[in-house]
C-alpha cells in the first residue's frame, strides 16, 4: 500500500489495518507471507498489523495445519466470521429476508417471511425487525455487530395483484432507526445494485471492473458497475433498464409507459407467452421445467423471452461496453434455459468492438447475492477503519441482553 503525501503515521497505520482486514475478508485465511506479497508491505509491518487486528478480536492467527516447507511456518490470518457480523436485510417482491453475515461473507443465520401484496417497504420493517430479533436470541454473548444494510426491490404488487413501481423511500431509514434505537444503524440501497455489487466483489464478476448485472423478479433492474464503481445516479435511482422502451406498440407497463423491456422479459411475460395464468416465482419455475422437459409451448415461451432479453442486452452493451453481463434473479434461470437464443440475438446486434471481449454469465451467488451484497455495504465502515469500529462496538458488550 503506497503512502499518501502528508498522511500521518497513524493515518497510514489505519489504512494498512483496513487493507489487511479487507484482504482476508475477501480472500479468506491468508498467511502473513502472502499478505506481505499481495499488499506490498514489509514482513514486520504485516506482523504488527495482524497482531493489532488479533488483539481487537477481528481476526485470528494460527500456525498452518500442514506446513509444507521446512522452517518456521508463516502464521495464517483468518477473519473472525463467528464473532464479527452484519445484519443483512432484503425487501423482495414476494418475501422478506434477514441474515446474519459474518466477516468474510459467510451467512451465519437466515430467516424468511412472506411479503403480502400491498405491503409497503416501510411496513416491511416491523416483520423484518422480528426476524432480526429472532436471530439475535441465538447469538453468543461475545460478538460484535458492525452494522446493517437493507436491499429494496423497486417493483411490488398492490393488493389486487397489479404490478407497481415503488419510488425511493426516504422514511425507510427512520423506520429502521425506530426499531433498532442506539444500534450501529442501517444503510439502504436498490436490490439490483446490491446484488450486482455482491457478484462484482465475490461472485462471477470478481475482479471485473465493467459489469452489467441484470436482476429479474416482478420487474427488471440493473446494477451497473463502471470502472469498478457502482453507477448511482441522482438519489441512487439508476439502472431502471426494465423501463427502456423496446416495443412502442407493446403492452402497458406498471410505470405508465408502454412496451417497456420488462413487459417482454419479466416473469409475467414468460407466463403469458406460455399461455399460463399470472402467477408467482413457482409458476415461472414450472414453465422453465416444462421447457426443459420438451413441452413445445413452454420452450417457445422461453425462446421468445430469451430473444427479447438478447435484444435489450445488445442495446445496453453498446452503451456501457462492459466485460461481463451477469444474469440474476429469475433472469438467471431464463438465461440458462435460453442462452443460445440470447447469444444468437446478441451476435447480430452490438458493435464488434463491444462484443468481442464480452462474457455472458449466470450469477454465481444466486439468491444469496442480495444478502451478501447488503452485508458488504454494512462492513464498509469497519473495513475503512477497523480498530475504530471494533473498539467503539466493544466486543463482548452486553447490550443485546
Ligand atoms: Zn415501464
Amino acid at each position: 500500500m503506497s503512502s499518501i503525501p502528508g498522511a500521518s503515521q497513524e493515518e497510514i497505520r489505519r489504512q494498512n489495518l483496513g487493507a489487511v482486514l479487507r484482504y482476508v475478508h475477501l480472500h479468506g485465511p491468508t498467511s502473513r507471507a502472502a499478505l506481505t506479497r499481495h499488499l506490498g508491505l514489509n514482513r514486520s509491518t504485516i506482523g504488527a498489523l495482524a497482531a493489532d487486528l488479533t488483539a481487537s478480536g477481528l481476526v485470528t492467527e494460527e500456525a498452518p495445519t500442514s506446513a509444507r516447507r521446512a522452517g518456521r511456518p508463516s502464521l495464517v490470518v483468518s477473519p473472525r466470521s463467528d464473532r464479527v457480523y452484519a445484519n443483512a436485510l432484503s425487501i423482495e417482491a414476494e418475501r422478506l429476508r434477514a441474515a446474519r453475515v459474518g466477516l468474510g461473507g459467510r451467512i451465519l443465520d437466515l430467516r424468511e417471511a412472506p411479503r403480502p401484496r400491498g405491503m409497503s417497504a416501510v411496513d416491511a420493517v416491523g416483520p423484518l425487525a422480528d426476524l432480526v430479533r429472532d436471530m439475535e436470541r441465538a447469538v453468543a454473548p461475545d460478538t460484535l455487530l458492525v452494522g446493517g444494510a437493507v436491499a429494496v426491490t423497486d417493483t411490488t404488487r398492490d393488493p389486487d395483484g397489479r404490478i407497481q413501481i415503488a419510488s425511493v423511500n426516504e422514511s425507510l431509514g427512520v423506520a429502521l432507526e425506530a426499531e433498532f434505537p442506539g444500534g450501529p444503524g442501517f444503510v439502504s440501497g436498490d436490490l439490483a445494485d446490491i446484488a450486482g455489487l455482491a457478484e462484482h466483489v465475490r461472485g462471477v464478476a470478481a475482479g471485473v471492473d465493467d459489469v452489467i448485472y441484470l436482476h429479474g423478479d416482478l420487474g427488471i433492474s440493473a446494477g451497473i458497475i463502471v470502472g469498478g464503481r457502482l453507477m448511482m445516479g441522482h438519489h441512487g435511482y439508476s439502472g431502471k433498464v426494465g423501463h427502456m422502451v423496446v416495443n412502442p406498440n407493446g403492452l402497458p407497463c406498471g410505470c405508465g409507459s408502454r412496451g417497456c423491456w420488462e413487459t417482454e422479459i419479466g416473469e409475467a411475460a414468460l407466463l403469458r407467452h406460455a399461455g399460463r395464468e399470472p402467477g408467482d416465482r413457482a409458476a415461472v419455475t414450472d414453465v422453465l421445467r416444462a421447457a426443459a422437459d420438451g413441452d413445445p409451448k413452454a420452450r417457445q415461451a422461453v425462446d421468445q423471452v430469451a430473444d427479447w432479453l438478447g435484444f435489450g442486452v445488445g442495446n445496453l452493451v453498446n452503451v456501457v461496453n462492459p466485460d461481463a453481463v451477469v444474469f440474476g434473479g429469475s433472469l438467471r434461470d431464463i438465461f440458462t434455459a435460453g442462452a443460445d437464443t440470447v447469444r444468437r440475438r446478441l451476435d447480430a446486434m452490438p458493435l464488434p468492438i463491444s462484443r468481442e471481449h464480452l462474457r455472458l454469465q449466470p450469477a454465481a451467488l444466486d439468491q444469496n447475492a442480495v444478502l451478501i451484497g447488503a452485508a458488504e455495504l454494512a462492513f464498509d465502515k469497519l473495513l475503512a477503519d477497523p480498530l475504530n469500529v471494533g473498539v467503539a462496538g466493544q466486543l463482548g458488550s452486553t447490550d443485546s441482553a
